[in-house]
């Protein structure tokens, strides 16, 4: 079922509790994600050099809260089924509580087609924008949910590349995303943004100066 990719740390369900956020500050567990590297190497060629790039990211061990995880998973299955997805009948809710947010409020959001297609935007931008507009800008937990394909591999539950990309924006080394596996005796699938998106994009100075 493609649920056991190398970079996820699974996680198992300990039980909701149904409280809200805040209130479950005490049942964090700690969860190690484990180390990833992809060897760089380079060819030299009549017309020059052709690198193929690595990637290191090293073992984490971080707090997460399964409370929370239940509660924004629930949350994300809740917002899919306000899904406007009449073109690809493909529902996705997106929920995400803010570090930033003193009153860990939930912020939820699923994807909301349009006949044009490029008008288009899917639930975990609209649940990150509706956090930014709340006036927050750093994401603590973000949970996803494909409520079609929550049996089926990952890739087919996992975020597109842009919303990785719009998650980059708002994550730190403490941000974590959980990708619902549907299966009932699990709560998801664990990865930080080093682990979504190798080489997110970051708009450096030295970058605007080319
Ligand atoms: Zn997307």
């Amino acid at each position: 079922m493609g649920k056991s990719a190398t970079p996820m740390a699974g996680l198992e369900k300990r039980g909701a509790t149904g409280q809200s956020p805040s209130m479950n500050a005490s049942d964090a567990i700690d969860l190690t994600l484990p180390a990833i590297t992809f060897p760089e190497t380079a060819v030299e060629t009549a017309a020059g050099r052709l690198s193929v790039p690595g990637w290191q990211v090293a073992e984490k061990t971080v707090a997460i809260r399964p409370s929370l995880v239940a509660e924004l998973t629930g949350a994300a299955r809740e917002a899919a089924a306000r899904a406007h997805a009449p073109y690809s009948r493909f529902r996705v809710g997106a929920a995400v509580v803010m570090a930033d947010d003193p009153e860990a409020k939930i912020f939820s959001g699923c994807n909301v087609e349009n006949a044009s297609f490029g008008a288009t935007i899917c639930a975990e931008r609209n649940a990150i924008f509706a956090a930014a507009a709340a006036g927050f800008r750093r994401i603590e937990l973000l949970a996803v949910s494909t409520l079609d394909s929550l049996a089926g591999p990952i890739e087919g539950r996992s975020p597109c590349g842009i919303c990785r990309q719009v998650t980059r924006e708002f994550a730190d080394e403490k941000t974590l995303i959980v990708i619902d596996s549907g299966a009932d005796d699990a709560l998801g699938e664990v990865v930080d943004i080093d682990r979504l998106l190798p080489w997110g994009f970051v708009l450096r100075e030295e970058s605007r100066d080319g």
